[in-house]
């Protein structure tokens, strides 16, 4: 028979055990916002790399027309192949996320920089390099999946010449102060081929050959460019979603 000592102990257990619950749950206060959000709109995601219902679809592999500079450019099979200059969307985009497939010459020919040299510009002036750096040795923040002159890619993500490969991106334009400096740097995630390659990088302006980067107070959007750079680059299944922040 349990002594009277070990009966107090034993209540004293229980109710040590039970009354924190039992005030914590008297005590929990849930914390609201109070921000009263919008609802989110509903989107249809596309199967695979298909569009989904919200996005601008630039390139289905069958025209061009929402391209200019392409007379040149030759479509066929389902993609589109580089030819005699840039092509350049006929809209204008700020912030976007952007889904782009492209397969360098699967004939190897050149080295460094001029084999299956292409590009994704952003806003017309943002370049994330299109090149095949499948064992192709170049300068690091000119290889493919870099901002071109500004930054390497964190990883070497890319496939063989003439594998179709995709880049996946979010960038967000820069914002300009009304007396013209610099708000905001304009930002871009990069995914190729699914890796993760530009993580929220923020750009230090524009991407030339020839000189350091710059921003342009003027520019706060632009079309999406594709390079001609005298290789036969293809490219398919482009489309944009324009991104803008829930609305409240
Ligand atoms: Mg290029």
């Amino acid at each position: 028979m349990p002594s009277t000592r070990h009966l107090v102990s034993a209540g004293l257990l229980g109710a040590c055990l039970a009354t924190p619950f039992a005030w914590g749950l008297a005590q929990v206060q849930e914390w609201k916002s109070g921000v009263l959000w919008s609802r989110p709109k509903i989107v249809t995601p596309g199967d695979g790399t298909a569009p989904p219902s919200d996005a601008i679809v630039l390139f289905d592999g069958t025209d061009l027309s929402k391209w200019r500079g392409v007379r040149r450019w030759v479509v066929q099979d389902g993609y589109a192949q580089t030819g005699g200059g840039d092509a350049t969307t006929r809209d204008e985009f700020a912030d976007c996320q952007l889904h782009i497939e492209f397969a360098t010459p699967d004939k190897v020919e050149g080295e460094g920089q001029g084999r299956g040299n292409s590009g994704v510009f952003l806003m017309d002036t943002f370049e994330v390099q299109v090149l095949d750096s499948y064992e192709n040795e170049t300068y690091f923040d000119g290889q493919s999946g870099a901002i071109y002159k500004q930054r390497p890619p964190l990883v070497n993500a890319s496939r063989g010449p003439g594998e179709w490969q995709s880049y996946d991106i979010i960038f967000h334009a820069p914002q300009f102060r009304p007396d013209g400096t610099l708000k905001r740097p304009a930002t871009v995630t990069v995914l190729h081929n699914n890796v993760l390659i530009q993580d929220n990088l923020e750009l230090l302006g524009d991407t030339p050959f020839t000189g350091p980067p710059r921003y342009d107070s003027n520019r706060t959007r632009g079309p999406i460019r594709l390079q001609f750079h005298g290789n036969e680059v293809k490219f398919r299944n482009i489309w944009l979603r324009e991104l803008s922040p829930p609305a409240a």
